[in-house]
């Protein structure tokens, strides 16, 4: 295990790509740049608080200090920058965004891949517009977990490698009511193999920057889809239509697990399909379609759980219009978005394949399953009890599964009797259990469970959220130490809780 110092530092996105010519990070336009040179904020008193051994030992790093990975110190060979996107915002074009608090350290070269280190909410940029940089711990722990969590879980991912306190306090409006309040200032450090997003290309093409486009374009599928080549039209959508799959992948595993991203906008969209900046996510605690977290979302619930995949849609068409100036033939670019509504449907036919453990799709389970959906909204019902419960169903009867069911007197016991019987006799009374409990997870990290872990942490007490991490890694396996703890459906005190049921983009 080595230092940071024995790491072998990249600077690829810098050395190809056009960036901005003043250093630093007074806010500001910067047309034309894919980045700019910007240098971490030092923070007062840096402890290292959450470490993921797994990312280390990946990166063939020992435990540090937390100053680095608060941003306290650059060492010989990171060239830290903040990347420069656009984006748009719940459906509205909102021009330059770009890191405001990210900042990314350097790509490190491994034995067969280059991942990319970034800070979060090390301190200003020229993309932060009016806000400062930083990040607090409550959303840094969330961030932290959660990854870590998907990870584990199979989602397609950006990951975590540490959490560092900064000895500062950090002044948030939670609610966005007028009641600022000072919270403890943390910094994540996150890895991908690089965190371009949709928005990353939409800015060049919005601007009429043709070549930063193309030159930007060169460099993706250089370095992250060497299989790809974007010479002429046809490579072009086929790359396109790769990332559509890997889109469509993603989105598919966040309905298998019940997770809603709550704020899909185009800057939030991976060019690799991975799940990235963590804010007002959630988890369905009762299986409700409609439901989003984010409460500036509440009015139109755009990003609400039911609509992600179609979110998925227009965003990559939002994605793919940056792309018609590449273009000799733009039309082309139906074909990559006809591939994902493609691949999404028969994505979706496999998940609910694996769900509920069936041999394989036909054109009969269609009915199956809209019952299902149906009934799983008549009175509420935990999405994660209820299927973790279905894999070891020994008799049709809902009466085995009435721990998944907030009041057991409401159960509409008729119907999902009728239910579990069709499904029962179209398994031959023998689901596949192991393809159901790899599908269907025991924990995950609810709302509550992560607001206990911050809770305790904020007054200095870590072990929840050790706890937490340590469960996460296995979430489709028993342990039944945890059972009481975490297999659990909301308990009230969450129900109305800012952190649980509400939460905003204020992190
Ligand atoms: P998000 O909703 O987290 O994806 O953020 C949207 C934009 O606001 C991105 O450009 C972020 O980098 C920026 N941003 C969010 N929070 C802050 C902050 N505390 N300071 C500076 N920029 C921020
Ligand atoms: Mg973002």
């Amino acid at each position: 295990m080595g230092s940071f110092e024995s790491l072998e530092w990249l600077s690829r996105f810098l050395d190809e790509t056009p960036g901005d010519i003043e250093v630093g990070g007074r806010p500001r336009q910067v047309p034309n740049a894919c980045w700019s040179r910007v240098k971490p904020t030092p923070p007062p008193n840096p402890q290292l608080l959450l470490w993921s051994g797994e990312m280390a030992s990946k990166l063939g790093l020992a435990r540090p200090d937390g100053v680095i990975l608060g941003g306290g110190a650059i060492i010989e060979g990171m060239d830290p920058y903040a990347q420069r996107y656009g984006g748009h915002q719940f459906g509205i074009w909102a021009n330059q965004l770009g890191d405001g608090r990210a900042i990314t350290l350097g790509e490190v070269q491994l034995e067969n891949e280059v991942l990319e280190l970034q800070l979060k909410g090390s301190g200003i940029t020229p993309y932060s517009r009016f806000a400062d940089g930083k990040a607090v711990l409550r959303s840094s722990i969330r961030e932290f977990l959660c990854s870590e969590a998907m990870h584990h879980l199979r989602v397609p991912t950006t990951r975590a490698l540490s959490l560092v306190t900064i000895g500062e306090m950090v002044t948030r409006d939670v609610m966005y009511d007028g009641n600022p309040a000072p919270e403890t200032g943390a910094v994540v450090c996150r890895v991908a193999p690089s965190f371009l997003r949709f928005g990353s290309f939409q800015i060049h093409s919005a601007s009429n920057d043709y070549s930063t486009l193309q030159t930007l374009v060169e460099h993706t599928v250089k370095h992250h889809f060497p299989n790809h080549s974007v010479s002429d039209d046809t490579g072009r959508v086929r790359w396109l239509t790769h990332i559509a799959e890997q889109t469509a992948v993603m989105i598919s595993h966040w309905m298998r697990v019940g997770f809603v991203h709550g704020v899909m906008n185009t800057d939030n969209m991976s060019i690799h399909g991975l799940t990235i900046d963590y804010g007002p996510f959630g988890w369905l605690e009762d299986y409700n379609l409609g439901w989003t977290p984010n409460t500036t979302d509440t009015s139109r619930r755009r990003y609400r759980y039911g609509q992600q995949s179609q979110i998925g849609a227009w965003n990559l068409a939002k994605f793919f219009e940056s792309m018609i100036p590449l273009m000799d033939e733009p039309n082309l670019l139906h074909e990559a978005l006809d591939a994902y509504t493609n691949i999404s449907h028969n994505l979706q036919n496999d998940m609910w394949v694996a769900k509920l453990g069936l041999d394989r799709f036909k054109t009969s389970d269609q009915s199956l399953i809209e019952e299902l959906i149906e009934l799983l909204q008549v009175v509420e019902t935990d999405m994660t009890i209820f299927f973790r419960l279905l894999c070891s169903i020994e008799i049709p009867q809902i009466d085995t599964l009435s721990s998944a069911f907030y009041d057991s007197s409401t159960i509409p016991t008729e119907q999902w009797n009728a239910w579990l019987s069709k499904w029962w006799r179209r398994v031959g009374e023998s689901p596949s259990r192991s393809k159901m409990r790899n599908a269907n997870p025991k924990y995950v990290l609810r709302n509550w469970m992560a607001q206990l872990a911050i809770d305790a942490a904020e007054i200095g007490d870590i072990s929840v959220c050790e706890e937490l991490y340590l469960v996460l890694k296995n979430p489709y396996d028993e342990q039944p130490e945890y059972e009481e703890k975490w297999f659990q459906k909301r308990p009230e005190w969450a129900r109305n809780r800012v952190g649980c049921s509400m939460l905003s983009c204020s992190s």
